[in-house]
């Protein structure tokens, strides 16, 4: 199907082969969801043992009750797995409930209203506050930025991470500018890895940058390979040592993908400085985390490499999810105009792009067939693709069976949202 060539008589042609398709694959009555990036059921059974592991023995390996109130940073074992994971000093780790966005959020808003520098440093202390976007990107990040009126702006994602040249461009000439989103693992949803030269120019973005910028590095598949090897990323806090900017970076990660999505703990990496300052708001807040939850994950997982062994239950799983996702692109879209998409070796996305303006209708098509996708546009700051081409495919949930079917529906409408389109 090559649409640039085709005559009008041929687009009809098509339209009506595809619509008939279409109406067969509505027939079935469908109910599947591609939306989110969430653990299966047989993933989270993976973490069962969880359950009752502490066989009433609550003490922390420094004899602390994990029972009682306190221990704002989180209990030692844990920080040192957190710290192991992200790269950072054992003094520059915090260990936090079941969520690292809350955690992102906690930052976000500290850095906004109270400032990570003292009071003088707070964002909303300028006129206007703005963050660099990668995109596509993950729309819970541009959410944070969205409510505390931090204006985004997109920054053209590379096969290597961010396009670097626009990043330093746009830092050099916009004083306004004070963060930048990034998930430098397995990106979501485009699941590249950022290269070691990439990871050393963000580095030293604080150099260039205002004091009071920081980079929020989401770590969230770290750990999450889908292939045997464990793919390396470049350590950003030991670049930044290189270049002296060590309180540029604010780095997170969680257990959500690990063991239980919503009963997991999650992890703060940064400088002493930035720590205390978030720290300070957060004890406002809460007098400590859930440390039974963090004793619970350390007996289960005690170290880096028991969580990558973990991991790879994980990745059998996912495997073959991911196998039939990009089956069923290369038969259907393998050879044409009609799209483009990375095969990933980690994290939770394919990402697809279709032909311009075709993403919003080729959703709307597959929702009325039952298959639910992430709208179009949500991996855009505002929920706002200009060209309308970003589609996330989320295959973690359903079954190989039910992805090879909600993949057929997915191919069919692409192609029927392509040729109606272009009519
Ligand atoms: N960051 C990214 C990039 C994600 O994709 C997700 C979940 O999909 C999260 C953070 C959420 O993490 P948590 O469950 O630790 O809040």
């Amino acid at each position: 199907m090559q649409l640039n060539t085709a005559t009008p008589e041929q687009l009809r042609q098509w339209e009506s082969e595809l619509l008939s398709e279409y109406e067969n694959l509505k027939q079935q009555q469908l109910n599947l969801d591609l939306t989110r990036g969430k653990p299966s059921s047989d993933q989270l059974s993976l973490s069962d043992a969880l359950d009752g592991i502490l066989k009433g023995d609550y003490t922390a390996a420094d004899g602390t009750d994990t029972r009682n109130y306190g221990g704002l940073d989180g209990i030692g074992e844990a920080k040192a797995l957190g710290a192991e994971l992200l790269g950072v000093n054992g003094d520059e780790i915090l260990v936090g409930g079941n969520s690292s966005l809350t955690l992102m959020y906690l930052s976000a808003q500290t850095a906004f209203n109270f400032g990570l520098n003292g009071p003088d440093s707070a964002w909303n202390k300028q006129e206007k506050v703005k963050f660099l976007c990668p995109v596509p990107g993950y729309d819970r990040h541009f959410s944070i930025c969205e409510q505390l009126g931090i204006e985004m702006v997109a920054v053209p994602m590379l096969s290597d991470g961010p396009d670097m040249d626009v990043v330093e461009q746009l830092i050099k000439d916009d004083s306004s500018i004070r963060g930048m989103w990034c998930v430098p693992k397995y990106s979501n949803p485009t699941g590249i890895i950022y290269s070691d030269a990439t990871v050393n120019r963000i580095a030293q973005l604080g150099n260039i940058a205002s004091p009071d910028f920081r980079v929020f590095w989401d770590n969230a598949y770290a750990v999450h390979d889908l292939n045997s090897e464990f793919e390396e990323l470049a350590n950003i806090m030991e670049a930044c040592r290189k270049h002296g900017t060590e309180s540029s970076v604010l780095q997170f990660c969680s257990t959500s993908k690990i063991t239980q999505a919503g009963a997991g703990i999650s992890f703060m990496g940064a400088s002493s400085s930035n720590l205390s300052a978030v720290k300070k708001v957060l004890s406002i807040q809460s007098i400590g985390p859930d440390k039974v939850n963090q004793l619970r994950h350390l007996r289960f997982l005690p170290n880096k490499e028991a969580v990558l062994t973990h991991m790879q239950k994980h990745a059998a799983l996912l495997r073959p999810r991911f196998e039939c996702v990009l089956k069923n692109l290369e038969e259907g879209f393998g050879g044409t105009e009609l799209g483009t998409w990375e095969a990933p070796e980690g994290g939770y996305f394919v990402s697809f792009d279709c032909l311009p303006n075709v993403a919003k209708a080729a959703v709307k098509l597959s929702a009325d067939a039952g298959v639910k996708l992430t709208p179009a546009g949500a991996t855009f700051p505002y929920g706002n693709d200009p060209q309308d081409r970003n589609i996330r495919i989320a295959p973690s949930v359903p079954s190989v069976e039910e992805l090879d079917t909600a993949m057929k529906v997915f191919v069919t409408c692409v192609k029927l949202a392509s040729v109606q389109s272009k009519l």
